[in-house]
This record gives structure tokens, sequence and C-alpha cells, in this order.
């Protein structure tokens, strides 16, 4: 059978409504590929559920105007599927089946895509490595060597969608969690605006930065998962209230754009193959009647984009996570007192990263430490976002290579203390993007020794409409899409 999971969301859909293939027939190539794949992506592969599914949308005719019914995807394993095992790839949470469902999932059941696995990931979506989950590394597919990471925290899902197994995937984005293993993967990632999707059943890491965000393989088929996936839930507190905007459509509303670059961002990167593919592609740019600005932001500002985000982040992750004490569900543990149990389930429940997390939210979040640490990074995360504003009320969308290197292999020494060195800039800049709610898209932009990078599009809130159709303009320019590790098309 022709390789039918390599194809779009939207051409597979094409073939579907011609019934050149059927939803059957795509779910059993799909768990064929899934079993045999040799990347670590999965924690749980839905075998039974998607057969149930698939011969049940056998009986019904194919949905025109519905493009993914029938389609296989995945779902990153920290979004609730109610009576399928969700872990977050903690051992704390290894049997956890949830009661209930995600928002996220419930819309893509009601739109009748055929979810195929939950996808592995670094634990509680802390991380950026995808190695960090219990079930230890996930490779990246365009390595065949599996020395190299596809990055975290989404590391399953972005795998499945590069090696070719589903055509989307959901993921969750905290600080760059699918934008930057979108880079390393050769795949779109998306992070629309914070609140524009609801977050229902997604479990909370750091609430104000926590965004539903996915890979696929083009820009087009982004911005049909945005209109279905977009829209208030009432479920959902900080779910915003807009109006319903058909974001395919807008896509063809080509215009001219004032993109800016933030020059102290690109100095930092000190690999020139990438810095340089990266300021070519500025100038075909400009060529195209783009209109490309640079500006200036202090570099001790951009320095502290990550401490900033590290304590936001840990501080939130530290009070997001105090349910998980054994008791209500996860792993048991016996004691005398609540302390006890608490003490024995968390210390063998989590692995040293989380609670070094823990211990640094805690630390921040103590009454005596508040204003020197918690507080003083709310207003530094004040003074980065206002600055960003700045160049944003003055442009369409900040373009910036999405990461400074190629997919990193996994036994690179990484440094501790690397807070106050400007090579973290480039490395670590993309949290800006949770830091203030802003839409945020990586799309593929070069290769470099068969490695893919990209290249990183940032807009105001609620311009993800023009976000997507400027990434849609350089994705027209640089006719890297629908990529797929180790396959020329
Ligand atoms: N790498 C970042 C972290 O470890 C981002 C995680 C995320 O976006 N979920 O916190």
């Amino acid at each position: 059978m022709k390789d039918y999971l390599s194809l779009s969301i939207f051409e597979l859909h094409e073939a579907l409504i011609k019934k050149e293939v059927n939803p059957l027939d795509l779910v059993t190539l799909a768990l064929a590929k899934i079993k045999s794949d040799d990347n670590n992506a999965v924690e749980y592969i839905c075998e039974k559920e998607a057969l149930l599914m698939a011969k049940k949308l056998e009986q019904e005719e194919p949905e025109i105007n519905n493009i993914f019914w029938g389609i296989p995807y995945a779902i990153k394993d920290n979004f609730s599927t109610k009576d399928i095992l969700t872990t977050a790839s903690s051992r704390l949470l290894a049997d956890y089946v949830p009661v209930f469902s995600s928002e996220v999932y419930e819309r893509l059941n009601k739109a009748k895509a055929i979810l195929i696995a939950k996808a592995t990931l670094d634990e509680l979506a802390m991380g950026g490595t995808g190695s960090s989950g219990h079930k230890g590394q996930t490779f990246n597919p365009w390595d065949k060597s599996h020395t190299r990471m596809i990055g975290g925290s989404s590391c399953g899902s972005a795998s499945l969608v590069a090696g070719g197994l589903v055509p989307f995937s959901i993921g969750s984005d905290t600080g760059d969690s699918v934008r930057k293993p979108a880079s390393y993967g050769g795949l779109v990632g998306f992070k629309p605006t914070w609140g524009l999707i609801s977050r229902y059943g997604l479990f909370p890491f750091a609430t104000s930065l926590d965004t539903v965000a996915y890979f696929t393989r083009n820009v087009t088929d982004s911005a049909y998962l945005l209109n279905l996936l977009a829209g208030h839930d009432p479920k959902d507190m900080t779910s915003a209230k807009r109006q319903a905007i058909n974001y395919v459509d807008k896509l063809h509303n080509k215009q001219s754009y004032v993109l800016t670059v933030i020059d102290e961002i690109v100095e930092t990167i000190s690999d020139h193959y990438i810095k340089n593919t990266f300021i070519n592609h500025l100038h075909l740019l400009e060529q195209q009647g783009f209109v490309v600005k640079h500006v200036s932001i202090d570099q001790k500002l951009l320095k502290a984009i990550n401490p900033t985000y590290y304590i936001i982040s840990s501080a939130e992750a530290t009070s997001n996570n105090a349910n998980l004490d054994g008791i209500k569900f996860g792993m048991y543990q016996e004691g005398k007192t609540y302390e006890e149990m608490l003490f024995k389930v968390r210390s063998l429940g989590f692995s040293d990263r989380i609670k070094r997390r823990f211990v640094i939210g805690g630390l921040a979040l103590l009454e005596e430490n508040q204003q020197e640490i918690y507080l003083r990074a709310a207003r530094s995360r004040h003074l980065i976002v206002n600055a960003f504003k700045r160049v944003l009320n003055e442009c369409d969308a900040i373009i910036l290579p999405a990461s400074p290197t190629v997919a990193k292999p996994f036994n690179e020494k990484i440094p501790t203390k690397s807070f106050d060195k400007s090579s973290s800039i480039a490395e670590n800049y993309l949290s800006f993007g949770n830091l203030g709610g802003f839409p945020s898209i990586t799309i593929p932009l070069g290769f470099k020794d068969n490695l893919p990078f990209g290249v990183n599009i940032t807009g105001d809130i609620f311009t993800d409409e023009k976000v997507l159709g400027i990434a849609k303009a350089v994705e027209d320019m640089t006719g890297l899409k629908d990529l797929i590790a180790g396959e020329t098309r």
C-alpha cells in the first residue's frame, strides 16, 4: 500500500473522500508503523480504541466538509483522555487512567480524527531534551544513529510526525516545547495566542505560560487545526472569547509584511551556516516585497529571559503539582501520617530533575524569599514583555532563527550555570513568546549535514492569522514543507 501517512492532512483528506483509502486501512498502517518504530516516541498505543473508531467510520460516508474525518493523530501524554492511560511520563502517574477528557481531545473526537497513540514527553512537560520521561530518551528520526535528540518536552509528538507515522500531533508549549523540537525535526510547530485554545484537561505545568500547541508538516494544515481547536470553552477560566476566524481563508491574503529582526539574538549564534542561511533568507524576503527592520534589545534584558522563565515556571509548577500526593490518584505508598505518605510517593515518583524544579519553585514562593525571587521575576517578566511589545507595535512580526544549532547529541555536556552567558540567549529566547502569550510558529528553514533547522515568527497577541500568513509566505519561498525524515518527496 502507498505510504498514505506521509501525506499532509489535506492530501489525506482528498484520498479519503475519493475512497482511494479508508480509515481502517489508515489505522492498520499507522499501528504497524508505530509498532516497528524504534525512536521511543510512545507511552501507549491506542490500538483497541483506534480500531473501534475506524470500524465505526467504515459504516459512514466520508465527510467532504470535515478535513479531520478519519485522520490518524497522536497526542502528548499530558492531555487527559477518558479511559485511556495518561502518564505525563512520570513514575508517579504510570497507571493513571483519567475519568474525563481534555477539551482538545473531545474536539478531535467530535471531528472524527482517530487517536493512534499517547506520545511520550519529558516528565510532566518539564524539560527540553526528550530524555527525562520515565521511558528514557526519544530519538530524532532524522538521525538514524540514535545519538541525537528530537528535543522536548513534546518529543514523542514531534518524532511521530517527523518520522511519517501520523500527519499531525498535539503537544504543549510552556517555554518552547513545540517550537524547538519543530526546528530539530523539520516540522511546523505552532503555539497560538495564550487562551485561544482551551487547556481544560491539559496537565498544568505553569498556568500563566502553558499553551496547547501542535505539529504539522505544513502551514496550511496548521491553519486547519486552529480552525478546529480555537474557541471559547467555559470549562477553562482563561479561555478567550473571540470571534471565530477562518484561518485557512486568511492565509491567502497576500500582503507585504513588515518583519523585525532582533540583532542581539542573531549575533549570539555561533554556527555560521545557520546564521548565514537566516540572513540570506532575509534578503530573499526583501526581494519578495517584505520590509525587514533591525532593532536592538539590551543584552541584559535578553539574558534575563531564561532565569525569569525558570523562576516563574518552577514556582507555578510547584503550586500546580501539589495535588500529586498519591492519595487521590497515582502511585500509592503506605505511611502513618499524610506527610510520610507524601514524602514517600514524591521521593519515589519523581525524577531528580522534577524535584529540583519543585525545590526552586518552593524557595521562590517562601514568604521570606518572595520579594527577592518570585516578585523580582514577575517584575522582570513585565520589562521583557514590554520591550517585545514595543517592537511588535512597529511591525507585523518578529523573525529569528528558531534554534542556534541543529538537533543536539544526547551526550553533549549542557552547562548548568549558563544563565549569564550570551551564548544562552539564542538557545532560550523563545520563551518570550510564553511570557507575553504571543502567537509563535517555527517552520523549516534549511539543512545542515542532513539535519533540519527552523525559523521562528512571533506576532502580537491575537494576530494568529497574520503569523500564519507570514509563515505561509516564508514556506512558499523556501519550498520546505511536507518533510519526512529520510525521505525525498
Ligand atoms: N525547556 C523548557 C523547560 O524545561 C520548556 C518546557 C515546555 O515548554 N514545556 O521548562
